[in-house]
Order: structure tokens, then C-alpha cells, then sequence
């Protein structure tokens, strides 16, 4: 299960408005893209749906369940941002194991989840080397794997591929593809790379100014842009 429903959001910081009445629906497994130009909101309004924030107004409800008031980590959700995060004195496993150890899995379960994340992930032979010792693919990878290991109701990723350079931001992005292929768990993918969004996306929010402006499906957004702002960021010739 994994379906998000957002109601009339909409956020201020000190009196200004930067979200002004958000509503959509995510479906379960749906790989769901908000992309438009910096400073619209993308990242706040992700920030709400993890819990991390709080709406000014309106409501988020996971599954049919009212969340907007619980606590990031009663929502079940995992986030991936671009900087990695990583414990930098810890291994690669030890930071995979890190956020299950503080649950009541049992030892040997946290082991067969860390490695079922680092085979899927294929990065078994750097589970005993600290983050200084890896790519920034390499990082990428363990930052995807410990959302992975949590096992959540959805994945909330926010611009997690900009740190790399071209070649790699592309070929990760065919590897998240994959994985949400094989795991068919829910998706939020923040990016303002139109190219991104027309690859990865089931369903792609525009978003400008705190609002949204069209979605639709890739193709949708290509053939038929609903006015002039989504046909030149989509870079469609109409
Ligand atoms: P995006 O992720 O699309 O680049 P953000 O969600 O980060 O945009 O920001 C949207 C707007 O909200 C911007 O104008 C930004 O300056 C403002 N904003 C974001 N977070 C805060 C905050 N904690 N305090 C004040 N203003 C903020
Ligand atoms: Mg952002």
C-alpha cells in the first residue's frame, strides 16, 4: 500500500505564502515526478509529506489514513536527498543496519534485509569500507539502500541524482527505474531536470510558484501542454 493524498495544502514561512493549495493523488506504486524551476516548492512540499514540516493548511492522508499530524517516522516513508547523509565514521553496512537497530528486528533479519539491499543495489563488496572510500555513485547507492532496507510504504526522493556528473546521473537513473520496477513501491522523484521527469515518470507534477500547473503522463505533457509555461519547460514546439 502506498497511496498519498495531499488536500487544499498550502505552507507559509513567516506570513508568505510558498505553497497556495495543493491537491493530487499519488497512487499505490505509482513513480510520481514534481519537477519545475528552483524555489517553487518542490522541496517543501516533499518535506510535508514525509513529516518532516508541517502544512499551514489542509491535510495528507496515507492510505485513506489522516497523517498531517503524526511524526515523520509514524508515516513509514523513507527520503533519499542529494546530499548523502552518510555517517562518515561508520561502515557501509553499519550505515545500512544503522536506522533498523533501534527496532526490535532481530539481528539476523536486519543481516538478511542489508543484504538483500546491497545485492539488489550491487554493492556487497563495499559494505566494510567508510563513505570517504566510495564514489559519489558509489555514496548514491548506500543512501538508496538505506531507505531500501526500511522497507517503506513509499520512497520520497529529492533531486538524489544532482551531486553527480552526467553520465553517472544517467545511468543511475535507469538503475532507479529498475528498482521501481522490481519493488512496484510508490515513488515521489523531485527534480527540475525536464529530462529526468520524461524518463522516469508515470505521472509528472509541474509545479510553479507553489501551484500546480499541469499533470499528466509524459506524453501527455508533451502532446497536449495546458499553456505556454508547461510547453517551454517540457520544451514542447507548441
Ligand atoms: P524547490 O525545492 O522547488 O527549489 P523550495 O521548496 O526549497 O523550492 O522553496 C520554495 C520557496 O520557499 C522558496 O522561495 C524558498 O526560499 C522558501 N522556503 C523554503 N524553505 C523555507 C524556510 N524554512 N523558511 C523560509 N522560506 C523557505
Ligand atoms: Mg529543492
Amino acid at each position: 500500500m502506498g497511496q498519498i493524498t495531499l488536500r487544499g495544502i498550502r505552507k507559509s514561512f513567516s506570513g508568505v505564502d510558498v505553497i497556495h493549495g495543493i491537491d493530487l493523488t499519488i497512487a499505490d506504486g505509482e513513480l510520481a515526478v514534481f519537477v519545475g524551476p528552483s524555489g517553487c516548492g518542490k522541496s517543501t512540499l516533499l518535506r510535508m509529506i514525509a513529516g518532516l514540516d508541517r502544512p499551514t493548511t489542509g491535510t495528507i492522508e496515507i492510505d485513506g489514513q489522516d497523517v498531517t499530524r503524526t511524526s515523520a517516522a509514524e508515516r513509514g516513508l523513507a527520503m533519499v536527498f542529494q546530499s548523502y547523509a552518510l555517517y562518515p565514521h561508520m561502515t557501509v553496512r553499519q550505515n545500512l543496519s544503522f536506522g533498523l537497530e533501534n527496532t526490535r528486528m532481530p539481528k539476523n533479519d536486519i543481516t538478511a534485509r542489508v543484504d538483500d539491499a546491497g545485492r539488489m543495489l550491487e554493492i556487497m563488496d563495499l559494505m566494510d569500507r567508510r563513505p570517504t572510500q566510495l564514489s559519489g555513485g558509489q555514496r548514491q547507492r548506500v543512501a538508496i539502500g538505506r531507505a531500501i532496507v526500511r522497507n517503506p510504504t513509499a520512497f520520497l526522493l529529492d533531486e538524489p541524482l544532482s551531486n553527480l556528473d552526467a553520465e553517472l546521473r544517467g545511468s543511475m537513473r535507469a538503475e532507479l527505474a529498475g528498482l521501481h520496477d522490481r519493488l512496484k513501491t510508490t515513488m515521489i522523484y523531485v527534480t527540475h531536470d525536464q529530462i529526468e521527469a520524461m524518463t522516469l515518470a508515470d505521472k509528472i507534477v509541474v509545479l510553479r510558484k507553489g501551484v500546480i500547473e499541469q499533470v499528466d503522463t509524459p506524453l501527455g505533457l508533451y502532446n497536449r501542454p495546458q499553456n505556454l509555461f508547461v510547453a517551454g519547460f517540457i520544451g514542447a514546439p507548441n
